[in-house]
């Protein structure tokens, strides 16, 4: 199911030391939109999906992420499960082509539906074949509870991952 264009290729990351101890440094501006994605499909009563796309940095502490936005697609969803429509694929490909050449796939989003924000099975599998182990996150939004949690990309077991929100500029 998980697509291959997905795995992200092992390249050299540039070095650049973090401006907090954090792992996952994030946008407002983004925030804000996954939250009005995930809000959409409340709505629907559907779960919402996208990828997070930016740049994977690396200091002396080890690698990190800085997102710059997002970008899906049309969605297959129910309120307990959602994927990417297999039609829907050649759009999402067609939006990363278009993003910078220095543009990382950093991480993926999903929403649940009011049963709060953890990695369930299903989650940790899609996470495990996005990045087999490779710097990379999870976003988990809870539209209805209002929640929000990032996990990292630990095999078989994610674990919770520090978040820094940026203010815009
Ligand atoms: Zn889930």
């Amino acid at each position: 199911m998980t697509p291959d264009i997905l795995y992200g290729e092992s390249r050299e990351r540039p070095y650049a030391e973090r401006r907090a101890a954090a792992d996952i440094f994030m946008p407002e501006s983004v925030i804000t939109d996954i939250a009005a994605h995930a809000d959409r499909g409340l709505e629907e009563d559907r779960e919402v999906m996208g990828l997070l796309l930016g740049r994977i940095y690396t200091d002396d502490a080890g690698e990190y992420a800085v997102v710059k936005g997002i970008v899906t697609s049309k969605l297959e969803s129910d309120r307990v499960m959602v994927r990417f429509d297999r039609d829907g694929m050649g759009e999402l490909v067609d939006a990363i082509d278009d993003m910078p050449e220095d543009t990382d796939i950093v991480g993926w989003y999903h929403s649940h539906l009011g049963y709060g924000c953890f990695m369930s099975d299903t989650d940790v599998k899609t996470q495990d074949g996005l990045f087999g182990g490779a710097c990379g996150f999870a976003l988990v939004i809870d539209p209805k509870r209002k929640e929000i949690a990032v996990f990292d990309s630990t095999p078989g077991s994610p674990d919770v991952a520090r978040m820094v929100i940026l203010e815009e500029d």
